[in-house]
């Protein structure tokens, strides 16, 4: 607080305190005007009862206005207005002069009228006014002391003047108490003002110490309350927030965005934390700039956002939706040439869908993660077919943990033939589960394990089987190899490869009998990790196969930078070798020679597939035209045969 605003409000409390003691003075002032004027009248004289009358008229009329002053100050200091202080320090000390040089007048002019006994009394009354104002005017020093000094000045040097020795004892007895009544108004009024400051400092410190802890409960419930990474509201903030905004608009529709980053794991995983969070930042502003008008969004965890607002209908939402993941999808120059971040966006309305808050953010989250897995960077509306297919998820992937013990998991195996002899050269061990009874297709089951962090287990549960019946199918003794299949999620597992070993050493069976089929997806991610990864494989004498080539991501320079040892061409090509299929069946087999790898071709149904592969110099072949997946007992029979 300034210098100049202190004195003022310093000003303005003194102000406050000599309004606020008016009314006693002014009841004070009337009762003794009235006592003076009708209780000493002695001498009975026309002229001056007439002039006693006109002079308590006068005082009561300024005492009144005083009064009116005092109540006009009250409601001045209600009103938010600054108030004009010195104005109305004048008014006041005008009002106060006024009255002390009426109090000198009557005792001067009617002097003359009285006599020893009234003179003596008209003293003591006006020095015990003075007396009385020390205190009551304390709050102004000069009203303070002129008032005193009016009051018994003039009075007291008149009666000095006058004959008789008394009356001048009189005056001098009122000088010197005049005197005494200045040196006490000035002393009175420094103790008042000393007293307002102190008043004033504690105020301030009050005040101040309140405006500090106000401060820091606001810092602590925004840090609360927002995400420390992005300042987007957090989690706990839009919660609370998208609950009151329901609560406040009860017959409005509103729609939930469940916006997740495409993948940002890649791009932390490659580029390091660091780039993450930038991205995540950046992203964040993006999401913010281009939902300026949405009531409730946070950065509800990881690279998940999410968007509460009033829902139009289908169309004005999906063009939201579609321009954030453009504004998403942007080029982000922490990426460098890595423009592959995007959204997908799931979308739940309430109350069509549930009039739950929680269950509407779980239902949009279904709606994004259905959308992810049919095509990233889109937008899907939840609807109850996906509550269908999350309940049918959640029983699986609680039933397929317990499978294993269960004894509902078992192997079948596929033969691959060599596309000349049409003699065996390895089987792939297919996984089957029956739930109660009931077969689950490895394509629903195999994802949901994936999902729900369970192939790993799963996994090495078919490796270890694969391993028992390599020994029961005496592959090595024949010369045969086993195919088994595995996850991208296994090959992330740094212990992945110590796993297979172990089981090795235990079962005492070399690498090379194995042929690890994995599915070409894994280039969509970390191409650089899974390299090594494969690389290691090998080294370690593994038969690496890329299995479904042609439906994900890989390109013929993929197997050329990663040099895989064998090639599984798609049966969709198989299928479809009228059209594009047999250009890329050719194009394959075209490069195999050179880069060294085998080819196989899946899904063979018919002799005519068979007879064109094999003439094309496709080396392998699987598929229902020789053999569909078999049982144990007829492995055995067949390679008996
Ligand atoms: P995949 O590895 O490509 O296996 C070949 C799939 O093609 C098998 O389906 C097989 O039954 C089917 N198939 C073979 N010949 C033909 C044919 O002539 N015509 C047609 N239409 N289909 C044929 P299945 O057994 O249903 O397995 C589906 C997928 O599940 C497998 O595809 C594989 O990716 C996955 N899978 C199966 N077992 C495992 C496993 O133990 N681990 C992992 N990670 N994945 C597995
Ligand atoms: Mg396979
Ligand atoms: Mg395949």
């Amino acid at each position: 607080m300034s210098l100049a605003t202190t004195k003022s409000s310093e000003q303005l409390e003194a102000l406050k305190i000599l309004y606020a003691n008016t009314s006693h003075g002014l009841v004070i002032s009337i009762f003794v005007s009235i006592i003076i004027v009708f209780g000493l009248n002695f001498k009975v004289d026309q002229s001056i009862t007439l002039g006693k009358s006109v002079w308590l008229c006068t005082i009561l009329f300024t005492l009144w206005l005083r009064y009116l002053d005092a109540l006009y100050f009250k409601t001045k200091i209600r009103k938010p207005e600054p108030v004009n202080i010195k104005y109305h320090q004048c008014r006041f000390s005008s009002g106060c002069i006024i009255t002390a040089c009426l109090w000198a007048i009557f005792a001067i002019v009617f002097y003359d009228a009285s006599n020893i006994l009234e003179t003596t009394v008209i003293t003591i009354i006006l020095s015990a006014l003075a007396g009385g104002s020390v205190n009551v005017l304390s709050g102004h020093r000069f009203t303070a002391i002129i008032y005193s000094a009016i009051l018994l000045i003039p009075y007291s040097t008149f009666l000095l003047f006058t004959e008789l020795y008394y009356l001048q004892v009189l005056g001098v007895l009122g000088l010197s108490f005049s005197f005494v009544m200045i040196a006490s108004a000035n002393k009175s009024a420094r103790f008042t003002l000393h007293s307002i400051r102190l008043q004033n400092q504690n105020e301030h410190l009050l005040q101040e110490m309140e405006r500090k802890v106000e401060q820091r409960t606001e810092q602590i419930s925004r840090l609360s309350n927002t995400d420390p990474l992005t300042s987007m509201p957090n989690r706990k903030a839009f919660l609370s927030k998208s609950q009151q905004y329901i609560i406040d608009n009860p017959t409005k529709s509103f729609a939930l965005f469940f916006i997740d980053l495409d993948m940002f794991k890649q791009i932390n995983d490659t580029l390091g934390h660091q780039v993450g969070d930038r991205v995540l930042k950046e992203t964040a502003k993006r999401i913010e700039n281009a939902s300026l008008s949405v009531p409730c969004k946070c950065r509800w965890g990881g690279d998940e956002f999410l968007l509460l607002m009033p829902y139009q209908n289908q169309e004005h939402c999906s063009l939201l939706a579609r321009q954030l993941i453009a504004t998403i999808s942007k080029p982000h120059p922490q990426l460098g040439d890595h423009d592959w971040l995007s959204a997908t966006i799931g979308v739940a309305v309430y109350p069509q869908h549930t009039n739950d808050l929680s269950n509407l953010i779980q239902f949009a989250d279904i709606a994004m993660y259905h959308q992810k897995r049919k095509e990233k960077g889109g937008v899907a509306y939840f609807d109850d077919s996906l509550q269908h297919t999350l309940d049918r998820e959640l029983l699986l992937s609680t039933r397929l943990k317990t499978a294993g013990d269960e004894n509902a998991l078992r192997l079948v195996f596929q033969p691959i033939v060599n596309s000349q002899t049409h003699h065996i050269s390895s089987f792939e061990a297919l996984l089957r589960w029956q739930l109660d009874g009931q077969p689950i297709s490895p394509d629903e089951f195999i994802a949901i394990a994936e999902q729900y962090g369970i192939i790993n287990d799963l996994g090495l549960w078919v490796f270890e089987q694969a391993c028992q019946y390599v020994i029961d199918f005496k592959l090595v003794e024949r010369k045969l190899t086993m195919s088994v299949n595995v996850s991208v999620m296994q090959l992330q597992d740094k212990r992945f490869i110590t796993k297979l070993r172990s089981l090795l050493t235990k079962y005492q069976l070399s690498p090379s009998v194995f042929h690890l089929e994995v599915t070409e997806s894994i280039f969509a991610a970390d191409k650089a990790h899974f390299a090594n990864t494969i690389k290691t494989l090998q080294e370690n004498n593994f038969v690496i196969s890329i299995d479904d080539f042609g439906t994900g991501y890989s390109s013929l320079s993929n197997m050329l930078d990663i040099g895989v040892d064998i090639v599984k061409i798609d049966k969709s090509f198989v299928q479809n070798m009228d059209k594009r299929g047999l250009s890329v069946i050719n194009a394959v087999v075209n490069i195999a020679e050179s880069l060294k790898f085998t080819t196989v071709a899946e899904g063979v149904e018919t002799q005519e597939q068979a007879n064109t592969l094999t003439e094309i110099g496709v080396t392998h072949l699987q598929g229902y035209y020789f053999a569909k997946p078999l049982e144990v007992e007829e492995v055995h029979s067949k390679l008996a045969s």
